[in-house]
């Protein structure tokens, strides 16, 4: 099957999960996550209507963007950073991308928005949640998605539009949806504390049905748009 073709049937599945779940299809937002993918397979999705890429690897990310760029001068896509950040990559994060999904830090918030440049609109952020408890190494815990959020929602360089997660890998649709129910209820803590957001980024292409059934907006597919990445190339 064709980029195309997947994204087709990607964007079918995801319409049929939002109506499952009495939710407006337009409410969830595809993420076509490109890694290790060339240039020229972000412009075959691309011409079929997708915007929105993610990318974890800073510095493949930023070749790509330039060899996009001048095959197809004519894109404008959005480049979201979905990878973890070092705090020494964080200007040109700042720099190349409309957002960034896996916040999970105070000193990098501050770093970001001091480094993002003035004449593009605020970076849009994800703080990255800690839902699979001691296991998971990165994200913030729990209990520290409140204090990270007012601090980050100050910061001038920066738009706080949510939470993020990537669950630990669960085969039935019942766990799949706890680490995303969880999510869900962090975020709505965070709306009572005087923090209203309206992103949850949650789902890939194995508990993407889960996500939507609890309220993702954003799902990030790879696998089942570019097929299975190798990471030899
Ligand atoms: C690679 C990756 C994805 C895409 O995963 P698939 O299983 O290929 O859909 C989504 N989110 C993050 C953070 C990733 O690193």
């Amino acid at each position: 099957m064709s980029i195309a073709e997947n994204i087709t049937k990607v964007r079918q599945t995801m319409d049929r999960a939002a109506a499952e779940h009495g939710r407006d299809p337009t409410s969830v937002r595809l993420l076509a996550v490109s890694k290790t993918f060339a240039a020229e397979a972000v412009i075959q999705a691309a011409d079929s209507g997708q915007i929105a890429f993610g990318e974890n690897y800073l510095q493949e990310a930023i070749d790509k963007q330039q060899a996009v760029h001048s095959l197809r001068p004519d894109l404008s896509l959005e480049w979201h950073f979905i990878g973890p950040i070092q705090s020494n990559k964080t200007r040109p994060i700042a720099e190349h991308f409309a957002w960034v999904h896996a916040l999970d830090r105070e000193k990098i918030a501050r770093r970001l928005s001091e480094q993002r440049p003035q004449d593009l609109p605020p970076l849009n952020v994800c703080l990255q949640v800690n839902v699979s408890g001691e296991d998971s190494k990165s994200g913030v815990a729990p209990a520290e998605v409140l204090a990270l959020a007012q601090v980050v929602t100050i910061l001038p360089g920066l738009s706080l539009r949510g939470l993020m997660a990537i669950p630990e890998p669960a085969d039935d649709f019942e766990s799949q949806r706890k680490p995303f129910a969880l999510l869900r209820a962090l975020q709505q803590q965070l709306t009572e504390a005087g923090i209203p957001t309206d992103t949850l980024s949650m789902g890939m292409s194995a508990d993407m049905h889960a996500a939507i059934a609890e309220g993702a907006t954003i799902v990030r597919i790879g696998t089942s748009i570019f097929g299975k990445r190798d990471y030899a190339n």
